[in-house]
């Protein structure tokens, strides 16, 4: 059955979200609001109005190019919009479509984690050293066998202390999960910020380095 959504905007040519090239669809609408966010337009405007079937066609036109990747549902929070996402993954899905969602991992559904072939969770540790909400949603992963990929943005001074990265160790140690992908903090965004009127709550912090990162996977792999 068809349901409607909100989206921000559908990019078509990314390497970096999932396995093979995808086309990623931004989900508007978000419950958090982590201060580092790269997309504040999809927490702040509306978005577009469509439906699960209509936004399948849109896609559909572009099967010979994610043939071998797939679509990503992205955001926003593509978990918050449940009943248009389980239309979207029913119907890509029946037509031979890999689907992943990429999600801040706060909702833990287990019909929303069985509709997916992947997941990308992204462990926001920059405010908070409470991971229990990882562990729930982690372990609820587990019990589906579902593909989990953990994504995580290190941002200097914020969460690549020896503590938090011990933190992170043990919540991976206690999911089996061996790896987790450091993103660089970056301040690109800033426009978007501008733009919307908003402050940039990090835009005094500077951008992570590839030392930074190099750094932080090795006091992280010295503790799992
Ligand atoms: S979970 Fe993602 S989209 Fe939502 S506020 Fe955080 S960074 Fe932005």
């Amino acid at each position: 059955m068809s349901e409607y959504g909100y989206i921000d905007s559908l990019y078509c040519g990314s390497g970096v979200d999932g396995k093979g090239l995808r086309c990623v669809v931004f989900f508007s609408g978000c419950n958090l609001r982590c201060p580092f966010c790269h997309n504040p337009e999809t927490l702040y405007k509306q978005g577009k109005k469509i439906s699960s079937d209509k936004l399948t066609l849109d896609l559909m036109r572009y099967k010979g190019y994610f043939r071998r990747g797939g679509v990503t549902l992205s955001g926003g929070e593509p978990f918050l919009q449940k009943n248009f996402f389980l239309a979207l993954s029913v119907s890509l899905r029946e037509r031979g479509v890999h689907l992943c969602a990429e999600t801040n991992g706060h909702i833990a559904d287990g019909e929303l984690i069985s509709a997916c072939d992947a997941i990308i969770c992204d462990v926001k540790n920059q405010e908070s050293d409470d991971l229990s909400v990882y562990s729930a949603f982690l372990s609820e992963c587990k019990r589906q066998n579902k593909e989990v990929s953990l994504t995580c943005v290190l941002v200097p001074g914020k969460n690549d202390s020896e503590q938090k990265l011990s933190s992170l160790a043990a919540l991976m140690r206690e999911q089996g999960i061996s790896k987790i992908k450091f993103l660089p903090f970056r301040k690109l965004c800033e426009q978007k910020y501008q733009e919307l009127s908003l402050p940039f709550p990090y835009a005094a912090l500077r951008e992570g380095e590839s030392k930074d990162i190099q750094r932080a996977e090795r006091i992280l792999t010295s503790k799992l």
